[in-house]
This record gives C-alpha cells, sequence and structure tokens, in this order.
C-alpha cells in the first residue's frame, strides 16, 4: 500500500497553495496507477513566487547574513532531508519507478550537496586588485538575486538539491519549478528551508507543466538567473528566453557518453562499469555509460560480459527491490518505455543485433528488459541519439586514434571514458575527448566536489564543485580613489 497524502500543492511564499491551473495527476510508473494529485501552477503562480523571492533579496534579509551562518542553514537542509530519508525514498521509488536502495543513495546524495555548500558559503572571497598608491581597489561577489531552477524527472531530488544549495550559500533565493511526472519529492525542499529559518519566499517550489509554468518562469523579466537541466531543445527554448531578458543560464543537458575499452583493459572490472553506467537508474541518467567502443581484439568476450550483467538483473517494482543487488525497476513512464524500446528496433533495423533485452516486460508498468545492441555501427540512429533508457550500444575500433574519432562523432559532450592500463594513453585519451569530464577506469568517478557540465550540445557552465559557486553571483568592482 502507498500510504500517500492524496493532494500535494504548490509553495510559494512560505505558504502551501493550489494550483491557478489545477491538479496534474501523479503515476507509479510501476504499476501504471495514479497515486497522487499535485497542484499545477499557471503564471500568475510563477509571478507571485518570483515576486516573492525578489522581496526576500532586496530584503537583505538573505545578503546582509554573515555567510557562515547562511551555510549553517543551508546545512541544517540537508539534515532535514536525512532524518527523513525512510519517508522521502519511499515517496521517491513510487513516483519515479527506480529501486528503493537506489532512492536512499539519491536522498542521502542529496543531503551532501546541502552539507557541501553550506560549508562553501563563506568561502567566496574577492581580491584586491593594486592600482598604485592613489587607489585602494578590491572585488566583491554578491548573489544574482533571484534563481530560477528547471528540474528533469530522473533525479528530481538531487537535480534541486544540486542548483538550490548553492543558490542558497551564495545568499540567492530560488523558485523551482518541479518536473510534472516527479514532484512529490520536490516539496520536502519548502519544508527543510522552512525548519532551517529561510524567510518566507526564500525557496519556492511549483509544480507547473513546460510550455506553461516553465516557459513563464524562464521569461519573467524578475529571474536573475536560470539553471535548467534536461533536454536540448527545451534548453535551446530557454537559453532564448534568458537572452531575452539577458540574464545568465547553465544548461545541463543530454549527453551520447562513450567508454573506450583499451585491449589491456580489466574486463572483469569493467562488468561493474556497465552495470552501473547503463542499468543505474534503468539508464535515465543524462551521463549515463551509453556506448562502449572497445579494441575489435575484446569485441566478443566483451558482447559476452555485457549480455550477462543485463540478463542477470531481475527487473521489477522498485519498492519491492530494497536492498542494493542486481536489480532494476521501472522506467519512469510508458511514453519514456516505448521511446526506447522503438529506438531498439530502428537499431536492429538498421543492422544492429540484440543480444539482449530489447523489449518491454509483458505485465503493467513501465518495464523494459535490460538491453544489449551490439554490431552498432557510428553511422546507426542508436549510436548518435540519447535513448535516455538502459539499452548499452556495443560498437569496435581497430586503433586509438579511430577510437578517439568515434567517442567524438555525436553532437554531445558530457561525459567520457577510457579504460588501459597504459597511463599514456589514457592520459593522451583525456586530453582529445570533447567531453565536460573524462573517467579513466571508473565510470563515474568524481563526486559531488568536481565539476560537471556538457561540450557540444551537452549545454554550458558548470555545475557540482566549487565552479558552480560562480553560476550564483555577480562581480562587483569597487575602486577607491585616496586623497594625497
Ligand atoms: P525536458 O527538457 O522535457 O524537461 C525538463 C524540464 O523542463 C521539466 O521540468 C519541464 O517541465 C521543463 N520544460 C519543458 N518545456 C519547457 C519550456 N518550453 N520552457 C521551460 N521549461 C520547460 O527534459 P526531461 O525529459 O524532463 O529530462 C530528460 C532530459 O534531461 C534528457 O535529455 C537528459 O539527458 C537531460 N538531463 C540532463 C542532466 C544533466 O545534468 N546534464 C541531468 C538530468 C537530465
Amino acid at each position: 500500500m502507498t500510504n500517500l497524502a492524496a493532494y500535494w500543492q504548490n509553495y510559494i511564499n512560505g505558504a502551501w497553495c493550489d494550483g491557478g491551473a489545477g491538479r496534474i495527476d501523479v503515476t507509479d510508473p510501476a504499476t501504471g496507477e495514479k497515486i497522487a494529485e499535485c497542484a499545477l501552477a499557471d503564471a500568475a503562480d510563477v509571478d507571485r513566487a518570483v515576486m516573492a523571492a525578489r522581496a526576500v533579496h532586496l530584503s537583505g534579509a538573505l545578503t546582509d547574513m554573515r555567510p557562515i551562518e547562511r551555510g549553517r542553514m543551508v546545512q541544517a537542509m540537508g539534515q532535514w532531508l536525512l532524518a527523513r530519508k525512510d519517508e522521502i525514498a519511499r515517496v521517491l521509488t513510487l513516483e519515479q519507478g527506480k529501486p528503493l536502495w537506489e532512492s536512499y543513495i539519491e536522498v542521502e546524495g542529496a543531503a551532501l550537496y546541502f552539507e557541501y555548500y553550506g560549508n562553501q558559503a563563506s568561502t567566496v572571497e574577492g581580491r584586491s586588485i593594486p592600482l598604485g598608491a592613489g587607489y585602494y581597489d578590491f572585488t566583491d561577489y554578491e548573489p544574482m538575486g533571484v534563481s530560477a531552477q528547471i528540474i528533469p524527472w530522473n533525479y528530481p531530488l538531487e537535480m534541486t538539491a544540486r542548483s538550490l544549495s548553492a543558490a542558497l550559500a551564495t545568499g540567492n533565493a530560488a523558485v523551482i519549478k518541479s518536473p510534472e511526472m516527479t514532484p512529490l519529492t520536490n516539496t520536502y525542499f519548502a519544508q527543510a528551508a522552512a525548519a532551517a529559518g529561510f524567510p518566507a519566499g526564500t525557496v519556492n517550489i511549483l509544480c507547473g507543466l513546460g510550455r506553461d509554468a516553465g516557459a513563464a518562469l524562464a521569461s519573467h523579466p524578475h529571474v536573475n538567473q536560470i539553471v535548467f537541466t534536461g533536454s536540448v531543445p527545451t534548453g535551446i527554448a530557454i537559453a532564448q528566453a534568458a537572452a531575452g531578458n539577458v540574464v545568465p543560464c547553465v544548461l545541463e543537458l543530454g549527453g551520447k557518453s562513450a567508454a573506450i575499452v583499451h585491449d589491456d583493459a580489466d574486463l572483469d572490472a569493467f562488468e561493474n562499469d556497465i552495470r552501473w553506467g547503463i542499468y543505474f537508474n534503468a539508464g535515465q541518467v543524462c551521463s549515463a555509460m551509453s556506448r562502449v567502443i572497445v579494441h575489435e581484439s575484446r569485441h566478443d568476450e566483451m558482447v559476452e560480459r555485457a549480455a550477462k550483467i543485463a540478463k542477470s538483473l531481475s527487473v521489477g517494482p522498485g519498492i519491492d527491490r530494497t536492498e542494493f543487488g542486481a536489480n532494476m525497476g521501472a522506467m519512469v513512464s510508458t511514453a519514456q518505455r516505448d521511446r526506447a524500446a522503438g529506438m531498439v528496433q530502428t537499431a536492429a533495423g538498421q543492422g544492429a543485433q540484440i543480444v539482449a533485452g530489447g523489449h518491454p516486460l509483458n505485465r503493467p508498468g513501465a518495464f523494459l528488459e535490460p538491453t544489449v545492441l551490439s554490431g552498432v555501427t557510428p553511422d546507426m540512429t542508436i549510436a548518435r541519439e540519447e535513448v535516455f533508457g538502459p539499452v548499452l550500444s556495443i560498437l569496435s575500433f581497430r586503433d586509438d586514434a579511430e577510437a578517439i574519432e568515434i567517442a567524438n562523432s555525436t553532437d554531445y559532450g558530457l561525459v567520457s571514458g577510457v579504460f588501459t592500463r597504459d597511463l599514456d594513453r589514457a592520459t593522451r585519451a583525456a586530453r582529445a575527448l570533447r567531453a565536460g569530464q573524462v573517467f579513466v577506469n571508473e565510470w563515474y568517478a568524481g563526486g559531488i566536489e568536481t565539476p560537471f557540465g556538457g561540450y557540444g550540445k551537452s549545454g554550458y557552465g558548470r555545475e557540482k564543485g566549487r565552479e558552480a559557486l560562480w553560476n550564483y553571483v555577480q562581480t562587483k568592482n569597487i575602486a577607491i580613489k585616496l586623497k594625497g
């Protein structure tokens, strides 16, 4: 039994409220059944939220505070989430489909952002610039003001935590447009902010349709900065809206990321990279390892190992998958599942071989078998376009130059990987790969401390790490003319 509240409201200016656009049904992707309703914001709600955030900013309540104190409040939000992780993880699995153990990882990951950026609050320091005896000159970093954050459905908690924690640590107020398919868990941030003592209007959480509330938020004249995580077409629309108001935006978009696996790679260890790289969150990860480019001498062995991993996963409702292990949950919706399954069939039509999975499960819910395709060539659609599902494409290469060329042959450039025991070869590849992050010998090496973002159509700007702090502040230079 789900035991969820039947109706979840939006949170504007410190108050829970209905949505001007009515309500939206929230569905459990593991069953296809409705589990709750969420308030749906319209443009008027967005306007109220932005004006509330602006009022907090202009009041000086956040900016006047000593940063170390603001940082403590940010950290308190993370602690608040951790103290309720059983409840939040359960809701996350019910709305998104991932195994319960993965939801725990996500709640803990979200809390870690508040810990990390809370710690950074007092480290955003300016510098003094020598101009000779007649002047005293220094720089200061000031918060942008109102940060608008538009969130995707795949990691609703972590994606919001990532941008919200950094925005608050640097003294901004925020308006979050939560994803329409997975809006429930985002409401916990409102409670956490209130519990931590942030003034009403500092954190506003709205669920709304992208074309409606999302577009209204991106184009609102009193938004000072935008963080968008989602698809390329929407990213382009956001960038256009941001340009209309001459405000900066960070775009974290999709990927078609590749691991290059050399003939000397440790394939026993790489099995783990397959498990996490493409089947974690049912492959609905922007930085998923969706392509493996393997040296031709190890190709057949790689295909065999990947198929073995895919077939070893038990697929079913995430709520029953409580323990870390060889299992996978539902995709977020049947529409996403059918899109991914359709791409697999197109790949087969273009000459790829389906060596594992490829089909929806014959049961209710948005389940897709963990899938491996071999015989994929760089010109196939499956090698160029993001599937955003549990589908691994295996390609082969003859020499290092060809491996790099294939890896770099898509419009994207989010992350990349190279697997070899040869440090020179790995270092040369790391330099040549066009991606914002390169993993050597472990997919997803790194952490919230390491900057993350794309080359090419994967977006611009960086989230995570200290780099992200500069998204939320603007530089002011102060030059003082000294007498005498
Ligand atoms: P999406 O672009 O459809 O939606 C993302 C968000 O944008 C949602 O909240 C949606 O309501 C909103 N939106 C949609 N149209 C809008 C508009 N015209 N104006 C303003 N907002 C609008 O993406 P999605 O399907 O939810 O997410 C999947 C995509 O996100 C994938 O491509 C994935 O790679 C990418 N993603 C990237 C990262 C990253 O950090 N790089 C992380 C997660 C997901």
